[in-house]
């Protein structure tokens, strides 16, 4: 059998091209280079960037034939489509940003394979939820309820339609996750020790020794003079064991921006 004479169902080409680390999401022989995409009628951009492996979550802006566009911009024959990820800084100007309001608060909630980079991202005082039994739905749920951002080890998540702010975690090493969110969402000046509680996230306040005399062990009354305690489950953290440890975590950190 040969094709002549059979009429194409995808009539229509747009030229595709993602940009640094949407790459990542392409495959290999995609990655970096011109992608010519066929299709059929009007589809709004977003769906063929998501049908190429992006998630909507990752994109910031989109251009099309050199103008910035929405994610509802419909699909024409011989676009050319320009893809840029979420925090890429671009000399642009004026672009159109697919977030109009960006969610500068800073909270996350973090998947639940990623519990060691919630207790990392409340040591550096970002407000962080997580559960370890919270399922896809909860998620994103939580997200869209509380503006949070979903951080998560599997992009299915990001494509959920709900989230308008996602970040794809690339690394499996915890400590180098954190400096990863760091880094990508340009955090490092927000970083304020001591103010969240690594177990449940609620606020650190200082206390008085008199304040937490009696569930401290003597040793701790004898050595130590300053202590915070976690407004919501009570933990007491001090000088000396949690505190220097977690302010060397910190400056490790900070030091390697
Ligand atoms: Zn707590």
């Amino acid at each position: 059998m040969n094709g002549a004479g059979i009429i194409s169902l995808k009539p229509y080409l747009a030229n595709f091209r993602f940009y640094e680390e949407l790459n990542e999401f392409l495959p290999p022989e995609q990655r970096k280079q011109t992608i010519e995409y066929r299709f059929c009628g009007k589809p709004a951009i977003k769906d063929p960037i998501e049908v190429l492996g992006v998630p909507h979550s990752e994109v910031d802006l989109v251009v099309v034939n050199d103008q910035s566009v929405g994610f509802d911009y419909k699909l024409r024959n011989t676009d050319r489509v320009a893809v840029y990820p979420v925090f890429e800084s671009l000399d642009i100007t004026p672009v159109q940003r697919l977030r109009p309001k960006p969610l500068r608060k800073t909270a996350f909630i973090v998947d639940v394979n990623l519990g060691k980079l919630a207790r990392r991202l409340r040591m550096v005082g970002l407000d962080t939820a997580y559960g370890n039994r919270l399922d896809d739905d909860e998620i994103v749920d939580i997200a869209v309820r509380e503006k949070r951002i979903v951080l998560t080890r599997d992009r299915r998540l990001l494509f959920r339609r709900a989230i308008t702010h996602g970040y794809w975690v690339r690394s499996d090493d915890p400590d180098t996750q954190l400096r990863e969110v760091l880094q990508r969402l340009d955090l490092f000046k927000q970083v304020r020790p001591l103010r969240l509680c690594l177990d449940c996230n609620g606020k650190i306040e200082p206390v008085s020794r008199d304040q937490v005399w009696s569930d401290l062990e003597p040793l701790t009354r004898r050595y130590y003079q300053d202590f915070y305690r976690c407004s919501r489950c009570h933990k007491i953290y001090w000088e000396g064991s949690h505190v220097a440890h977690m302010n060397d975590a910190i400056r490790q950190i900070v030091d390697l921006q």
